[in-house]
Parts: structure tokens; C-alpha cells; sequence
């Protein structure tokens, strides 16, 4: 094995490609995952306006190279000639803080990254996710599109780390909301909001995939839980909030948190209205799944999700402070209960046909599912 392409698997060289591409001058060409591209250093020609003799080598070990003026760069200097200083130290401290604190830094093998995996795949490594995303998808976002988040007070929100960007649909130029779903640097899947109300569906994720887990990379470490919400918007909201796409968590969305965070414990979080309430009853009588639950609202709160509480409030920060958060986490059966004692209690009812995937835990076999009897019996 040769030492340059171990070293380069060190550096994590789809973080590199990601970030790279956020930066590289245009227009440019992509030659087979080769990028040609007027030098930013030179300049190049100075007769010549369209030559381009700069070459960035994405496909392979994301180095540069201009044949004008010979400036040589790998990937990761590259990128802070880019970037400039002070855009790389930031850059730099997610790079450095993906590997230190996932708890994989020190199990990278050597082999890791000369095998791509695609996230269908069923062996999970959290590290071989491939850009989901063309980054040709994200504009920056338009005025209607910034009002929208604004009136939703999402680009207030206190755990808002990542790009939101508009995107449009080449056939018809609608515009849409997108939304990068983010795994060690890589945008390894997205999901788009029709904000406009211009067709049916508000929320539409990637065909065919699996859904991953948003918001995992901006897990802080030191507190000890992650909060696991349906929508993106709610997650920005939460101190460790992250967002699963669907009513519950998959057992797929369950072993990538578990694989990238082992040391947390998983909270999932419902909405509060009725089919809030049937996902959570369903949950508690998994017996096979090991979460505790986020209740955020009381019998009287009005409102249906986080979301609506903050609006409601006019107060995005009001579930910053871990130790509140920790005030509305409860197990199983407290959970049930609370919801026993307020009249929410409900037999599960047998439902043959199901409307969610089969890597949903919710749509497991019955024979996992063991009612917990202590309060029906
Ligand atoms: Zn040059």
C-alpha cells in the first residue's frame, strides 16, 4: 500500500472534495473528475482570457496543479488558499473535530476510503457515505425563500450550523428550499421544502435511499444525549437536536447515531397532536428499542411541534439550555404515565396495512413487539 494514499484517506479526502468545490473559481469544467479552471494565483494569461491552465485532480487526490505558473498544492492546502485564513481555521476545526470526537479517529484503518460504499449499502460505515448532492443544486437563497425561514424564525435558530440554500427545478425554474444533509463533512443526502405550497408534497428527500440522520455532525460531544425530531426545521431548535425525515427513527438512522456517537443515549421527540401521540404509544410498547422520550409540551400546550412553540413565544432560544431539556426527557414508562394519567393512552390498534417502509422500526413483525403489560393488564 503506498503511504501517500493512506495518508490521504487520513485527511478524509470527501471532506476535502465537499469543501474544495465550495470554493473553486468558475466557471470551470469537469473533465472526468479532473476541474480545469482559470489559476486564482497567477491569474493565468494575461492575453488570454480564456485560458485555463489551472487543474484541480478531485477524483483522485484532490490536489492542484497550474501549468501557467507551476503552483503545486494538496488538497487540504488548497483548500486554506481558497478559503483564505480565517474561513479555514473554522474549516479546519470541523476536520479536526470529525475525527477527534466521534470516537473513530483511532480505528481509521488503512483500507478505509479505497472502498466506497454507497448508503444502500448494508454494511454501515459512517465514514464511506458519498456526496448525495450535486453542488450544482445549491444557489444561494432568495429573498422569497429567506423570508420564509425568517418568518419561521429557523435563521435565528441557535444550533443553526450549515448552509440553507435555494434550488430550482431546471424544467420549470420552480424554486425550492434545500437543505444539505451533512455526515463528516459530506453532503451525503438533502431533502428539499416546497415553501412555495406549488405542489403537494412539502417536504421531498432523495429517491431511493435511505434516509440518514440531519444535524449529526453539530452533536456536541460533552452533552451526553441526542434529541431526535422528524423536521430539520424543529432539530435547529433543540440543544443535540437532529432530524430522522420520518415519524419515528429507522433502525438504520438508529445504528449510524449509534456508530457515530456510542456514548450517547437516544431521546426521540414527537409532535403533539394525534399522530404524535400514536408513533410515541407504539414506540413504548417496542420493547426491542431503547429510547427515552423529549415531552416538550404539557396537556395545555396549544401548540403542535417546536417550531410553533418558539413562534408562539417569539423566543428561538428557549430550548438551548441542556438543563431544561434534561427536565423534559423521560423513560418509557414515565412516558406512558404521563400519558395514562392525561387520558392519551390508547391500545395500540392492529393496523394490517402500514404506510412506512420496511426499515421502519414501527413496521418490525409482531413477534418483536411484547406488549408492556404493566398498565393494560
Ligand atoms: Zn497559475
Amino acid at each position: 500500500m503506498r503511504y501517500d494514499l493512506v495518508m490521504l484517506t487520513y485527511e478524509h479526502i470527501e471532506f476535502l472534495r465537499e469543501n474544495i468545490l465550495n470554493y473553486l473559481p468558475r466557471p470551470y469544467v469537469n473533465v472526468g473528475g479532473r476541474y480545469n479552471f482559470r489559476c486564482p494565483f497567477c491569474g493565468d494569461s494575461k492575453k488570454s482570457a480564456t485560458k485555463k491552465r489551472g487543474w484541480w485532480y478531485a477524483a483522485s487526490d484532490c490536489s492542484f496543479y497550474c501549468f501557467n505558473c507551476g503552483t503545486a498544492f494538496t488538497g487540504l492546502k488548497f483548500l486554506e488558499a481558497l478559503a483564505g485564513p480565517s474561513a479555514f481555521e473554522d474549516l479546519k476545526r470541523q476536520y479536526l473535530r470529525l475525527f477527534l470526537k466521534s470516537g473513530l479517529g483511532n480505528a481509521l484503518s488503512v483500507d478505509f476510503g479505497l472502498k466506497r460504499e454507497d448508503s444502500n449499502s448494508t454494511e454501515l460505515n459512517i465514514f464511506n457515505f458519498k456526496r448525495e448532492l450535486d453542488p450544482e443544486w445549491k444557489k444561494p437563497l432568495s429573498e422569497k425563500a429567506r423570508q420564509y425561514l425568517e418568518q419561521r424564525l429557523v435563521l435565528d435558530a441557535p444550533f443553526l450550523k450549515e448552509p440553507i440554500y435555494s434550488t430550482y427545478n431546471t424544467a420549470t425554474n420552480d424554486e425550492y428550499i434545500l437543505i444539505p444533509w451533512k455526515i463528516n463533512g459530506v453532503d451525503a443526502y438533502w431533502q428539499t421544502n416546497d415553501f412555495q405550497k406549488l405542489g403537494s408534497m412539502k417536504y421531498i428527500f432523495p429517491k431511493d435511499k435511505k434516509k440518514l440522520i440531519y444535524g449529526i455532525d453539530n452533536v456536541d460531544p460533552s452533552y451526553k444525549k441526542i434529541i431526535v425530531f422528524e423536521g430539520v426545521y424543529d432539530s435547529l431548535f433543540v440543544k443535540n437536536g437532529v432530524a430522522s425525515g420520518t415519524k419515528a427513527i429507522t433502525e438504520w438512522q438508529m445504528k449510524i447515531l449509534k456508530q457515530r456517537w456510542p456514548s450517547h443515549e437516544i431521546v426521540v421527540s414527537f409532535d403533539n397532536d394525534v399522530s404524535g401521540i400514536a408513533s410515541m404509544i407504539k414506540l413504548i410498547n417496542r420493547d426491542d428499542v431503547d429510547v427515552k422520550f423529549f415531552r416538550w409540551f404539557t396537556k395545555d400546550t396549544k401548540q403542535k411541534d417546536i417550531n410553533e412553540l418558539v413562534l408562539a413565544r417569539k423566543n428561538p432560544d428557549i430550548f438551548k439550555d441542556p438543563k431544561r431539556i434534561d427536565r423534559m426527557i423521560f423513560g418509557k414508562l414515565e412516558m406512558k404515565m404521563w400519558l395514562v394519567l392525561n387520558g392519551l393512552w390508547k391500545k395500540e390498534p392492529l393496523n394490517k396495512s402500514r404506510d412506512i417502509p420496511d426499515e421502519d422500526i414501527e413496521s418490525r413483525g409482531s413477534t418483536l413487539r411484547k406488549r408492556c403489560s404493566l398498565l393494560n393488564s
